[in-house]
């Protein structure tokens, strides 16, 4: 799939794993290594986004490994998830990352060239719905795009960063007179309604 794709499904994917993680969903540093994870694996492809950026590391990799070799497959998964544990990295910073990695994968399985995902066998598997840079992609990414907020859980913590600054903030000025709604708000379990209600309050 095409750059842009690939971020919209790394934001989708995330949005619905975050929770799950108990992390949140829209938190935009979250949400940028996700989109960020989703954009890795094509580092294998010299003309990809991330490939352009890379360029010298990435046309190694095309000419050694071509492209939708290692990089598309489950033993790079499993070697990130290795390497982001070797160093330590926190799960908030390395979940994000895995996750749009894989929704990388599962987007590239929806074209017809497929992926080598038990690399280095030479078997493809493919789900082809669309085919890269066709009028499909966008309708596919469209509907995945949907479906992922439809099941997001409801009272998604909208920014974990400025969640845990809105607490210290509520902790520092509460003077006993805070609405209840913001109270919810900064705890995490708003909801659109309650945003609304706490708009009409005031
Ligand atoms: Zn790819």
């Amino acid at each position: 799939m095409m750059a842009g794709s690939h971020i919209a499904l790394g934001a989708a994917a995330w949005f619905v794993a975050g929770p799950r993680l108990d992390l949140p969903a829209l938190d935009p540093a979250l949400l940028g290594l996700s989109v960020l994870g989703a954009l890795l694996p094509d580092i294998d492809h010299p003309k990809s986004w991330v490939g352009r950026r890379l360029r010298p590391l990435s046309t190694i990799l095309a000419m050694f490994l071509g492209h939708r070799g290692i990089t598309h497959s489950l033993v790079a998964v499993a070697g990130c998830i290795a390497l982001l544990l070797w160093q330590d990295v926190p799960f908030g910073f390395a979940a994000p990352l895995v996750v749009g990695y894989l929704s990388h994968l599962i987007a590239d399985l929806l074209t017809p060239g497929g992926l080598r995902l038990a690399w280095p066998l030479r078997r493809s598997f493919a789900f082809p719905l669309c085919r890269t840079g066709s009028p499909f992609e966008p309708l596919v990414v469209a509907v995945a795009l949907s479906a992922a907020w439809g099941s997001a859980p409801a009272g998604l913590q909208w920014c974990g960063g400025y969640h845990l600054a809105g607490v210290e903030w509520l902790r520092l000025c509460d003077d006993g007179t805070m609405l209840p709604a913001l109270r919810a708000l900064l705890g995490g379990k708003t909801s659109l309604d309650q945003w609304w209600q706490l708009a009409q309050a005031r």
